[in-house]
């Protein structure tokens, strides 16, 4: 840190992305991208609108507002588009948490929470999951706190039904409830549905996962008008264009190939259950998961030695350092073939491993 940089960062602890190696190729499961490339219209959309990058982007992300809110059936003003889920969350944590409104969220969940927290200088507090890793809906009722919920959860994949997300907004009513829908599109009921019944709902959602753009950076956060409008004010005060055109028009053209997405999802779905299935046979233990990646641990193996004797088979997984995941890597779903290399390298390793 210089002499130059405020001392109130002094004890920040950024958040650490997964490894994006470019010195070999990988088999790359350790960032919940998708296996398959953008669909044929987000290609071409976004290649058009390459050709005028000498113009801003439209701030109001106009067409494809309209779009999405036709989609999920819902007004323009209840939606807003960001540089990826990443960006709106922090918007979220910007305007409806402080000194006085801590955030309160589990204590495994999405890392960044708690480091946006930190950056902002909201107080926060973190409840435990459960010993079977699951979020327990009743220790989130009248928190007085703004309530940060992935859900699915990542990264254990845990997935709360609508009843209890539905439970939880009812029960905190003086205060914001998110719920992170980055992984939804691989199983779950989105609780988009609820927003026109409470106004202090706010419901995220990405196009990095299930809609291939990972690398376009765009997200979104749906909500009550009001809601919308503060967040509004928050994005027009610091980025305007935080959506570039050639993200845009990919994401339109995204949403123009549904059914490709449909398509997609259901393969993630049939491998996960596939790759499960094999690892339970080898003696993983896996927790259930209703997303595009799965938490597998080994009695006879670390996560961090399994991560390092994956690596060298040129398979790249996840793991973490903490107590409770230390047993576990977090393994991205990918193609059939990628999961089929993926298993056997596992067996190879359990064999060779003393
Ligand atoms: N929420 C959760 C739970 C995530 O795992 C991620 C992806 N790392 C995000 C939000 C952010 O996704 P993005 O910014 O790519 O939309």
């Amino acid at each position: 840190m210089s002499r130059y940089m405020s001392p109130k960062y002094s004890d920040l602890k950024p958040y650490v992305p997964g490894e994006q190696p470019r010195e070999r190729s990988y088999i790359k499961l350790n960032t919940n991208e998708s296996p398959f490339p953008p669909s044929p219209r987000a290609q071409e959309y976004a290649q058009k609108a390459a050709q005028s990058l000498q113009l801003y982007s439209d701030p109001d992300c106009t067409e494809i507002t309209k779009k999405i809110a036709e989609l999920y059936g819902m007004k323009p003003t209840q939606v807003l588009f960001g540089n990826g889920s990443d960006e709106v969350l922090f918007l979220a944590f910007m305007c409806f948490c402080d000194a006085n409104t801590p955030a309160v969220f589990p204590d495994i969940t999405y890392g960044f929470y708690k480091v946006f927290a930190q950056f902002l200088s909201v107080p926060y507090t973190q409840i435990p999951l459960q010993d079977d890793f699951t979020v327990n809906p009743q220790e989130y009722r009248n928190t007085g706190k703004t309530v940060f919920i992935a859900n699915p959860n990542a990264p254990t994949g845990h997935y709360l039904g609508l009843d209890a997300i539905e439970e939880i907004v009812k029960s905190n009513p003086d205060n914001v409830v998110v719920i992170d829908e980055a992984y939804i599109d691989f199983g779950g009921q989105s609780a988009v549905s609820l927003i026109d019944r409470y106004d202090n709902l706010l419901v995220t959602q990405t196009f990095s996962k299930s809609r291939s753009l990972a690398g376009g950076r765009l997200g979104m956060i749906f909500g009550n008008e009001a809601l919308i409008a503060d967040l509004r004010m928050a994005k027009y005060s610091i980025n305007p264009y935080n959506v570039n055109s050639m993200t845009m028009a990919a994401g339109l053209g995204a949403l123009l190939d549904e059914e490709y997405t449909r398509e997609n999802c259901k393969k993630i779905v049939e491998n996960r259950q596939c790759t499960t299935m094999e690892l339970k046979k080898l003696g993983f233990t896996v927790l259930n998961s209703n997303t595009n990646f799965i938490l597998a641990g080994h009695h006879r193996i670390s996560g961090a030695d399994l991560y390092k004797a994956l690596k060298e088979k040129g398979i790249l997984v996840r793991y973490f350092d903490t107590p409770r995941l230390k047993p576990f890597v977090r393994i991205t779903i990918g193609t059939r073939q990628e999961m089929e290399s993926l298993t056997s390298a596992v067996c190879k390793i359990l064999e060779e491993y003393i």
